[in-house]
């Protein structure tokens, strides 16, 4: 019989003291099925990775693993965000297993979907990634900037799937290879098309969170949406290229208006079309600025070189 892949679920976790008993039993009601099913290894592992809650969010993973060891659990020195911790986690389960399942800890991504990524892997994929079918159980708020937020990504030229978030099962020959992306900006769902490799989707519908509250507020979403264009795409820049060219020309022929109507010697002090060219060009020369600003920071913060993340403590296994 060939052998039955290692399969790590990894769960990036803050704050999440309310609600991780609840979807810490369903995490590993998902594992036995799979096993029973004969899909995975018996040695799977949920992997939860503790993005420096200020909770007791540690202590509870601790304490999982002491009572059964498919939990597993790594401790980050501080904060560091969602994609910083999920990348963490990805990166210390690849050594050790043979796909990876990343999926948020708050029980909204129906975790049942994980029968037909794996039977998706097992039939060639390499990457699987998981769509929500709809947003019913979203707010129209949350469901509307979500769904502009998808839009405005791609057109900007950042090549991601519609409606994925970060339920994607990996293998561990996509991350060897996803290992060489050693940028310090980083936008996993749109790095992992990047990739490449054969793969598919997975529809699923998107629940309620099941206990505490989001991380994502409205300005968290806008930063993520800006990370995510201007760490993947050089678009915004060829924009303001464009424009800069559209501006000259229109320049260009009203400096020959301007010139004809001297030679012709009707030239008005024309107080009004002057201000309202000096006030357009200083607003899109600011925001150009500003828009190059952002890569130049970008381009300041790869050259350090610094460390993605930094695992302070790890339950015993992963050490
Ligand atoms: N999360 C994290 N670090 C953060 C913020 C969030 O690890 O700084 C985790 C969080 O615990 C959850 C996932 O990222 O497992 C998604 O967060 P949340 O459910 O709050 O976002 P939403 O689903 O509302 O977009
Ligand atoms: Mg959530």
């Amino acid at each position: 019989m060939e052998k039955r892949p290692r399969l790590f679920i990894v769960i990036p976790c803050y704050n999440e003291q309310e609600v991780l008993p609840i979807t810490a039993p369903m995490f590993r009601e998902e594992l036995r099925r799979l096993t029973e099913a004969e899909k995975i290894a018996e040695d799977s592992r949920v992997l939860f990775v503790n993005d420096g809650s200020r909770d007791e969010t540690w202590r509870i993973i601790r304490e999982l693993s002491e009572k059964d060891p498919h939990f597993q659990g790594l401790c980050l020195s501080r904060n560091r965000g969602h994609q910083n911790a999920l990348l963490c986690g990805l990166m210390e389960a690849r050594e050790k297993c043979d796909i990876t399942i990343s999926i948020d800890c708050d029980g909204q991504d129906d975790i049942r979907a994980m029968d037909q990524m794996v039977a998706e892997y097992l039939s060639g994929a390499e990457i699987v990634y998981g769509v929500r079918s709809s947003r019913q159980t979203d707010t129209f708020f949350k469901r509307f900037t979500a769904q502009s937020f998808y839009k405005l990504l791609n057109w900007m030229g950042a090549d991601t799937v519609y409606n994925h978030a970060d339920y994607r099962l990996v293998s561990a020959r996509v991350l060897k290879e996803f290992a060489n992306f050693r940028e310090v900006n980083i936008f996993l769902r749109g790095m992992f098309p990047l990739v490449g490799f054969k793969s598919t989707s997975v529809y699923y519908e998107r629940n309620e969170r099941l206990a505490g509250k989001s991380h994502y507020p409205l300005k968290k979403m806008l930063a993520l949406a800006f990370d995510g264009i201007t760490s993947l795409s050089v678009k915004p820049i060829r924009i303001i290229t464009s424009l800069g060219v559209f501006i000259s020309l229109i320049s260009f022929l009203l400096i020959l208006y301007a010139l004809i109507a001297w030679m012709a010697g009707r030239a008005v002090a024309g107080w009004a079309s002057t201000l309202i060219a000096v006030a357009l060009l200083g607003g899109i020369q600011l925001i150009s600025l500003g828009v190059i600003g952002e890569y130049v920071g970008k381009i300041f913060l790869e050259t350090k070189q610094r460390p993605r993340y930094i695992v302070s403590e790890k339950t015993e296994e992963m050490a």
